[in-house]
């Protein structure tokens, strides 16, 4: 056993050996006291640091670009934004003409701008970390601080820091870094989605305690479990240093019995398309669209969405694409869309209540662009809606279809028609299966959003995380009832929650009758090496004692 082990949350499902190296940023500011300002020469050493920032987020952005994708590099755009901003430049100037040394001055303006967005929501939240960024890179460059050098570790290093910022991870070599532990940041954070699109072992969050391991300790990183273990036995080290992952298999795969499971990528943007093929992914199971309309200020157009969703069917030429059309609500927000403010967002307007109701117009535009994707894109094309919990929903957005397709026929534009299917993810959608599965071609189940209504714990929350677990059997049950109404339909039926790509209960869902598995691309491997290791005849008996199981832990034994 490690001599200590800390606990945070696991960013990338992956375990790496390393040596502590403390990152932090080390700057100390001047006593404003005791200097005496000339301001003239103050305003110069800002512009100057400010000329050199530009020059070094540019060089950022390109090597990112290049190593990540032109996704995240974007997040340089922001930084040169942030750095540029004629209010903070202004607060800046007018604290070095009342007599602050330029360092100071930076300090408090971005300090005062920092608290503004730490008091807003979800990604705005996120924005502070961009400007804390930004602040650190010109605070080094006007008090030569110093710091490590993230490009150039030695190999095998497991950085650990209070945060870290998104050029920061950026600058990490997944081929020399073991991983990294940071005291603050949740599962979205910046850093803990570049630590996803690297497949680099990550914790995040681990609070106050990670400060007491000292740089030189060797730690096991186990993003996993999201654990820190710190000083590890033997055994530890051996099974992380080993922890390369399942060898990337491209084609499907099927159990010892011949039973082909699809298994599929869960992606929000167009740059995690070739990773997931990389990984072998046999198509998308899931497109989170929303994604395609954060952090802009309007929608996209039509066209805009219609080139993302053939990106993805031309990057599947042999493969299906599940796309979701727009689920936001709950706890994902769009500042331009004016989201009421409920009580509870998770049960208010979320989902396809928005698509059918305030966002029907956005609604029409993305039926539009996919149903015209559809028949230009090589790879088939599905479509799904989210949160459904009644039969009418269904049959309204069903409507909804038939009026784009329409209008499209009345326009003389091309179009087809893809496979549409439901997202199992609320208790009532379990209970009018049937007749849902009756409806359409597919049902897909989103065990993260269906875990939290079935076990009434909220899926945000770290206080009832034990209860959002989707091994409960009441969770269990209302999979298996699930398959069997798709089933009797003639519909195929997959899973997308996060459930699914955990390798160690593939055989449950292949055992439930699940056809397909989508899930984070970084996992794709291990989750086909376990279904070809599982046999489906046993995994169906083993699901049989699953789904009759009274107890967490029975159902865990009835995978033994
Ligand atoms: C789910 O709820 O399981 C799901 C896949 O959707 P999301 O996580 O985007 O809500
Ligand atoms: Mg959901």
């Amino acid at each position: 056993m490690a001599e200590r082990e800390l606990q945070g949350t696991g960013a990338t499902p992956r375990s790496g050996l390393g040596t502590v190296v403390w990152y932090g940023q080390d700057i100390e500011l001047p006593d404003a006291a005791d200097v005496t300002v000339d301001e003239a020469a103050e305003r110069d050493r800002f512009a100057d640091a400010v000329s050199t920032a530009r020059a070094e987020l540019e060089t950022e952005r390109e090597a990112t670009a290049e190593r990540v994708g032109e996704e995240e590099a974007a997040v340089f755009d922001a930084h040169i934004q942030f750095l540029e901003d004629p209010t903070i430049e202004d607060a800046v100037e007018t604290e070095i003409a009342e007599g602050t040394p330029a360092p100071n001055a930076v300090d408090s303006a971005f300090g005062a701008h920092i608290e503004q967005f730490e008091g807003m929501d979800g990604r705005m939240a996120e924005r502070a970390d961009d400007l804390r960024d930004v602040r650190d890179r010109l605070l080094r460059l006007l008090t030569d601080g110093d710091r490590v050098e993230l490009a150039d570790l030695p190999e095998g290093s497991v950085v650990l820091a209070e945060r870290l910022t998104p050029s920061d991870t950026a600058q990490l070599d997944p081929d020399t870094v073991a991983g990294f532990a940071t005291v603050t940041g949740g599962r979205t954070s910046h850093a803990a989605i570049f630590a996803r699109s690297l497949a680099l072992p990550a914790v995040v969050g681990v609070g106050d305690d990670l400060d007491s391991v000292e740089a030189g300790t060797d730690v096991v990183v186990d993003g996993d479990a999201g654990t820190l273990l710190v000083g590890p036995d033997e055994s530890e080290r051996a099974a992380a240093a080993t922890d390369s992952g399942a060898g990337v298999v491209e084609e499907q795969v099927e159990t010892t019995d011949g039973r082909g499971i699809e298994v599929a990528a869960n992606v929000g943007r167009p740059v995690e398309l070739q990773p997931a093929a990389d990984r072998g992914a046999d198509g998308i199971g899931l497109y989170r669209t929303e994604f395609l309309f954060l952090d802009r200020e309007a929608p996209p157009s039509e066209d805009e969405q219609y080139e993302a969703i053939r990106e993805a069917l031309d990057t599947f030429p042999e493969g299906r694409v599940v796309v979701r059309t727009l689920d936001i609500g709950g706890d994902k927000r769009i500042p331009y869309l004016d989201l009421p403010e409920e009580a509870n967002p998770f049960l208010g307007e979320r989902g396809i209540r928005r698509s059918l109701g305030p966002d029907s117009d956005l609604f029409v535009t993305q039926l539009r662009a996919l149903l015209r994707a559809a028949a230009d894109g090589e790879g088939d094309l599905a479509v799904m809606v989210p949160l459904v919990a009644s039969v009418e929903e269904l049959e309204d957005a069903l409507d909804a279809l038939d009026d784009a397709a329409a209008d499209l026929d009345d326009a003389g534009v091309e179009y087809e028609r893809p496979e549409v299917g439901v997202m199992v993810e609320t208790p009532s959608a379990v209970f009018v299966a049937e007749e849902l599965a009756a409806r359409v071609d597919f049902l897909s189940i989103g065990t993260n959003d269906l875990t939290q209504y079935v076990m009434a714990a909220d899926r945000e929350s770290e206080h009832v995380s034990d209860l959002h677990d989707p091994t409960y059997p009441g969770v269990v049950r209302a999979i298996h009832r699930t398959v069997e109404a798709a089933h009797a339909h003639d519909a195929w039926v997959g899973m997308c929650g996060e459930m699914a790509g955990n390798p160690d209960l593939t055989e449950l869902l292949v055992g439930l009758g699940l056809d397909e598995l989508s899930m984070s691309a970084v996992t794709i491997p291990d989750v086909k090496a376990a279904v070809s290791e599982t046999t489906y005849s046993t995994a169906s008996e083993r699901a049989e004692d699953a789904r009759t199981a009274a107890t967490r832990s029975a159902v865990a034994n009835s995978q033994q």
